[in-house]
């Protein structure tokens, strides 16, 4: 059965029907990060907005439908990475009636992002973070909207209800969409690349990244989502997948394996190594057997990036864990 879902050939916007787009944010690489456009009864709301350098993106999308700025209510961080909602602060300046919603952890890191900048030069290297992400600008106090557990918005009259859905992060929130049945699930729900999606569908991994990891929540969130019984999930990388019951089947058994890879690596004397080399086999291995349309060398290219992420992130809830 081939459950992988639109869209499949690159285009900036992507209708994907009940009133939601997908935008192309362009950062990294085409079908990487997306944002997505809620409209309803002539009122938007962002979900998740990469950089300051995909400002203009997005406000193409909107002008695409017909929307100008104003017409946007609500910019929505499924949690505060930079790669969701670096852009936020930069995007605000253009939309003069929009409030920001995220996460109680999140909202004090938009308003003063020192920190934002600080975690994420530690990761990648300060002047990785000036060139890939652009201006970090802060949002005004007065104009953040924290969304705690049970938090409910209305676009334009379509509600949306908040869940707090920690494990990839503490910060990082669930947006359920009862209109589309659906789930705006940030990084919760893992990573499903349009590259990687072969016969059988797509081929999804969890995220680990530094520096909150938990995988007992991350269990517990995805558990929840799969509560209601969704239709489909809108991920940020990269956007919508069906079939959420096997996906989230195929999360959970990873994030048990790499949790046992990390235990393991931990045993050894050199565990960075160890762990890298262990996480890189065993995703190149999955994807192999899922039928993935690259080469293995394709494919530990391709995937190196998340490997040292979720290596970097393993390693600190394995420290975490001994404290
Ligand atoms: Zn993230």
């Amino acid at each position: 059965m081939n459950d992988r879902s639109a869209p499949l050939r690159w285009s900036e916007v992507t209708d994907l029907g009940d009133g939601i787009w997908a935008v192309d944010t362009g950062f990294i690489r085409p079908l990487f990060d997306a944002s997505h456009l809620i409209v309803e009864n002539g009122r938007a709301a962002f979900v998740d907005v990469a950089t300051s350098y995909c400002v203009p993106r997005l406000l193409g999308a909107l002008a695409d439908q017909g929307l100008t700025p104003a017409d946007v209510d609500y910019v929505i961080l499924t949690h505060v990475h930079l790669d969701h909602g670096g852009g936020a602060g930069a995007l605000m300046r253009q939309l003069p009636g929009a409030q920001l919603v995220v996460h109680p952890r999140g909202a004090r890191h938009v308003i003063d992002p020192t920190k934002l900048i600080a975690g994420a030069s530690a990761v990648f290297g300060e002047e990785a973070v000036r060139r890939g992400y652009g201006e970090i600008l802060p949002v005004d106090a007065e104009r953040v909207i924290e969304a705690p557990e049970g938090f409910t918005l209305e676009v334009g009259g379509r509600p949306l209800h908040f869940i707090d859905s920690p494990g990839h992060a503490r910060h990082h929130v669930g947006i359920w969409d009862e209109a589309s049945r659906s789930w705006f699930t940030g990084d919760t729900f893992g990573l499903a690349y349009p590259e990687l999606a072969g016969d059988r569908g797509v081929f999804i991994i969890p995220t680990t990244t530094p520096v909150q990891f938990d995988p007992a929540a991350l269990e517990a969130s995805i558990g929840r989502m799969l509560e209601k019984q969704p239709r489909a999930m809108l991920l940020t990388h990269y956007s919508r997948v069906t079939d959420p019951e096997r996906l989230a089947g195929d999360l959970l058994e990873q994030v048990r394996a790499l949790v046992e890879m990390g235990r393991d690596a931990d045993r050894s004397l050199d565990r960075a190594a160890h762990l890298r080399a262990a996480m890189g086999e065993y995703l190149v291995g999955r994807a192999i057997d899922h039928g993935c349309p690259l080469s293995p060398e394709q494919l530990r290219e391709f995937l190196s990036h998340d490997v040292e992420l979720n290596a970097q992130g393993l390693e600190v809830w394995l420290d975490r864990a001994k404290k």
